[in-house]
């Protein structure tokens, strides 16, 4: 997973860096960091590997729209450059804003932009790069486009089976098929649909779905065909068809709920401790004085807030229920609200020489999943990766062979 063509962008870290769940990050590439993302980019290769292997025969895509769920566009272009190489041809982004970062990823990688065609850029849609049409006028403006250039390009087309987000909706598919002028002027590469909740196993509604998804497409030109986002990948092989489109789960995150998640952590978040003091019982941390102290207690303060994507909702959540953060491998629980740079947390229970000035605290990672925080402040792993604000530095870890480099902050 190295680009060769720009070896002095990786660094070889000594074995002690390696672990994400560690007390320290490698000094060498944190060096002046408030906070860090951390991103393996090994433990995603190893969670497209293990998806790819669960669904094979069909094909594995890996979505990375959103900058790869919030690890950062620069680290996209290497994630996906990383996958191509492990066997990963095909990816969907939202936006082709996104497509295009990407560079020539590959030479023979599908790049979907599930936005579909924008208008005035059908020419941007090229070298793999192709929209997902979703309404008729998208449809009529690609087969313009194709038979005004005298090239069949490619594009695939999006079915609503159940969203009522994007897509061509059940009751105008017939009226389109019969336009076959339509669908001899463009290549059509793949028919899409996206389950709504899929999450929920136990759900009848993404078996509907599926149901109706065959059907519908059934009536279009005869392509490869997908349904399954994350979750729905783990309803079955009957919902595989042709190709899938994980994302969070290339993340590491949870995608199917009440079940245990399979998938590795891959995205971490860490923020550098600022300052430890002790106050009394009876004093106050924090805007509100929502916390007030009932025993001497040691707080650290820890340079990360709602602006680095740690969700003001997180501050002061009933004791039971408080976030923790992680500490040369111990918890401390949050006390406080969460301010815009800094969070305060309770470390009275760790031994003084595990917490210092310049220590990192794990927000987010191994010891405490992504899903984890997100339960508490009634949000979705989705929102809390993507919402990591590009404040932190990133450190990522990639392989080769058995070698272990870090990218550049
Ligand atoms: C975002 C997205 C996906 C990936 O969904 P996950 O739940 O992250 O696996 C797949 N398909 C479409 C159309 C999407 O918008």
């Amino acid at each position: 997973m190295t680009d060769r063509s720009a070896p002095n962008r990786m660094k070889m870290l000594d074995d002690r860096t390696v672990r994400l769940d560690g007390p320290r990050l490698a000094p060498e590439t944190v060096r002046g960091a408030r906070a860090v993302r951390t991103v393996d980019l090994a433990a995603v290769a190893e969670n497209w590997r293990a998806l790819s292997a669960r669904v094979a025969p069909a094909r594995c895509a890996a979505v990375i729209k959103a900058g790869a769920y919030g690890i950062g566009r620069r680290d996209a272009k290497v994630l996906a450059e990383g996958l191509a190489a492990i066997g990963c041809d095909a990816f969907f982004v939202a936006a082709i804003d996104e497509a295009i970062a990407l560079g020539p990823v590959a030479n023979h990688a599908d790049i979907f932009v599930l936005d579909g065609l924008i208008p005035d850029r059908a020419n941007e849609y090229m070298a793999g790069i192709q929209p997902v049409l979703s309404t008729r006028a998208q449809i009529e403006a690609w087969a313009h486009h194709c038979k005004a250039l005298g090239a069949r390009k490619p594009a695939a087309v999006h079915i609503d089976t159940g969203m009522s987000r994007l897509g061509l909706t059940p009751e105008e598919i017939p009226s389109i098929a019969e336009r076959t002028d339509l669908f001899e002027a463009f290549a059509l590469s793949l028919v899409v649909s996206h389950p709504a909740c899929a999450d929920d196993l136990a759900n009848p509604m993404t078996a509907e779905q599926l149901a109706r998804f065959n059907a519908l497409r059934a009536k279009l030109p005869t392509a490869p065909a997908s349904f399954a986002n994350s979750a729905a990948i783990f309803h079955g092989p009957e919902y595989h068809l042709d190709l899938v489109r994980p994302g969070i789960s290339l993340y590491g995150a949870r995608a199917v709920n009440d079940v245990p998640n399979p998938m590795q952590p891959a995205v971490g978040l860490h923020g550098r401790i600022l300052q430890v003091r002790t106050i009394p019982f009876g004093a106050s941390v924090g805007y509100g004085a929502r916390f007030v102290a009932q025993r001497d207690t040691r707080v650290a303060t820890i340079a990360t807030g709602y602006a680095d994507g740690y969700e003001r909702a997180l501050g002061n959540a009933p004791k039971a229920d408080r976030p923790r953060v992680w500490i040369a491998g111990q918890p401390a629980p949050i006390v406080g609200r969460v301010s815009m740079d800094l969070i305060t947390a309770d470390v009275t229970d760790i031994p003084d020489g595990d917490v210092s000035e310049g220590d990192w605290a794990e927000l987010f990672g191994v010891n405490q999943s992504v899903d984890d925080l997100a339960d508490i402040c009634g949000t979705i792993g989705y929102e809390l990766l993507t919402g990591i604000g590009t404040r932190a530095a990133r450190v990522g870890w990639t392989v080769e062979g058995d070698q272990l480099y870090s990218l550049e902050g």
